[in-house]
């Protein structure tokens, strides 16, 4: 399955990769886990190979830690809780810090937006206004978090002891150490949601970066030494899922983990995580439904749901996959989906010509490609794309499946790639089972201006974001986090800090 399109593919192969002297120099450093305030080899002395998705070249090595390591750096974010410098600090000094790393980040925009594209594939022009501009934004929302964190008071009725008199208040604590474990789609945003609200709550962490793309937070943790933070406070550990991250899951001296990942992973690490009762975050996966009703503007829907699913290459977990289309408009409305995908110009990140880059892994293209396959056995019609271009890197072509129906692998599961299912309703009781006939409930989109019907349908949707003509929008002061088997918690705004603390009563008699 090859294909080669001049007009569609950027000239990829013809020239070398156009790396600038920051990121040359980064990548050229010795990669070092942050553990402690110091930079550090695995104890084991073992490492692994980090690829350009664009060429399948290998780009950086970096340590592969295992529990060993993990225990370490336990430790150093036990003792910064507990008895280091962090731990004497007041709100507005991790205020100051968190913003701080903000202009930092905001200094160094150019090179970390260069190393996402060059670590996940995603365009610089992607990252820089995606991935580094977002997490810019998150780190100074959170800081404000960090002076604003409240309890209540409260008057107990207890008659029981004659004559007192009861107060009684409510404390929000850090909950602790905290294990945060990210994926490879969004590495350095991802690990700034993470850190973010944790240290505006005033906890220390462990941040384990996705096998894939360890880079950015290797930088990350550069700039939070820079900051000041105090040495534990953050510790950058890379390594894999299954010895790294599951380490991180079953050490007792960590109070909680907080997970993005897939749903399958989420599930192993919630029924390790309650072995010692840790408090757990999960946001996993999604097959999100757009859902078209009769009066959309049919150009600009297909133009939207375009952009729902191949934003990020549909490595996204509120990815618009599976759209939900009115019957009588559902071949007008593939055709035009399936113009909007073909023009999509694929190629290497770094070239601004390009509009979409490869897959993060020849795993991940083998596994796309293979649900493709899928929708083809099970009679769907794969109207666009579904090959993956001749020569070097991880691409696979904005794919539309049409005709797609319940029991198909590609309505059913989470693909995370560029491949949108679509299907058909006959009326809106049809469309909201079909909507909701899934494990997942991260997210759902409602394309139409019929107020009425649009609040009629929004309590109807078991989500935990619905947009109405829009899609993945993010904010960091609106909760985000998913219904069913799309996560536990919520992250963002008031609720992120929640996450991270644990709520005491104290109850006085007086
Ligand atoms: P994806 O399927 O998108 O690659 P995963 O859920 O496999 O996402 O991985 C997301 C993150 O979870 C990565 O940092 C990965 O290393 C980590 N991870 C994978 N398996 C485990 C595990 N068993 N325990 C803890 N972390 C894991």
């Amino acid at each position: 399955m090859a294909e080669s399109d001049p007009k569609t593919m950027a000239a990829a192969g013809d020239e070398s990769p156009q790396i600038p002297a920051s990121v040359r120099a980064f990548l050229d450093r010795p990669k070092r886990m942050f553990i402690g305030g110091e930079w550090v080899e695995a104890v084991s002395g073992r490492s692994f190979d980090v690829f350009d998705p664009a060429t399948g070249e290998v780009i950086a090595e970096v340590p592969a830690a295992d529990a060993t390591d993990i225990d370490r750096a336990v430790k150093a974010a036990r003792h910064a809780l507990e008895a280091g410098e962090w731990a004497k600090l007041v709100p507005a000094d991790r205020e100051r810090l968190l913003w701080r790393l903000s202009g930092l980040i905001e200094a160094n925009a150019e090179e970390l937006a260069a190393i996402e594209s060059l670590d996940n594939g995603k365009t610089v022009g992607m990252a820089r206004m995606v991935d580094v501009a977002a997490a810019i934004d998150y780190l100074r929302y959170m800081s404000g978090w960090a002076t604003k964190i409240e309890g209540a008071t409260l008057t107990p009725s207890f008659k029981g002891i004659p004559g007192a008199r009861h107060v009684a208040w409510t404390l929000r604590e850090p909950v602790g150490v905290v294990g945060q474990i990210v994926p490879w789609n969004f590495p350095l945003l991802m690990a700034v949601w993470k850190i973010a609200p944790a240290l505006a709550a005033g906890c220390t962490s462990v941040l384990k970066p996705a096998e894939e793309t360890p880079l950015s937070a290797l930088r990350l943790a550069e700039l939070v030494e820079e900051a000041g933070f105090p040495a534990g406070t953050v510790n950058v550990v890379t390594g894999f899922g299954e010895t790294a991250g599951a380490a991180i899951v079953e050490h007792p001296g960590v109070d909680k983990i907080a997970f993005t990942g897939s749903t399958e992973v989420g599930k192993i690490i919630g029924r390790a995580a309650m072995e010692t009762m840790k408090r757990i975050s999960l946001e996993l996966g999604g097959k999100s439904p757009v859902l078209v009703l009769e009066d959309a503007d049919l150009d600009q829907a297909a133009a939207r749901a375009a952009g729902a699913i191949f934003f990020n290459h549909g490595q996204v977990c509120t990815a618009g996959s599976r759209v939900l289309v009115a019957d009588a408009v559902h071949d007008d409305f593939v055709e035009r989906l399936a113009k909007a995908a073909e023009a999509i110009r694929l190629g290497p990140g770094w070239r601004d010509d390009a509009e979409m880059g490869p897959l993060v892994s020849e795993a991940q293209r083998k596994r796309v490609l293979g649900y493709v396959e899928s929708a083809r056995e099970e009679g769907a019609r794969v109207c666009c794309g579904g090959v993956a271009p001749e020569g070097a890197g991880y691409f696979v072509r904005p794919t539309v499946i049409g005709d797609a129906r319940p029991g198909m692998r590609v309505v059913e599961e989470e693909i995370f790639g560029p491949v949108v299912a679509v299907q058909r309703f006959s009326d809106e009781e049809e469309m909201i089972r079909l909507a909701n006939a899934t494990p997942y409930g991260l997210a759902a989109s409602i394309w139409s201006n019929d107020l009425r019907r649009v609040h009629r349908l929004i309590p109807r949707i078991k989500a935990g974001t619905v947009w109405v003509n829009a899609h993945n929008l993010v904010d960091p002061a609106l909760p985000f986090g998913g219904y069913k088997q799309s996560g536990l918690g919520r992250e963002h705004g008031r609720e992120a800090i929640h996450l991270y603390t644990e709520l005491k009563t104290v109850w006085m008699v007086v």
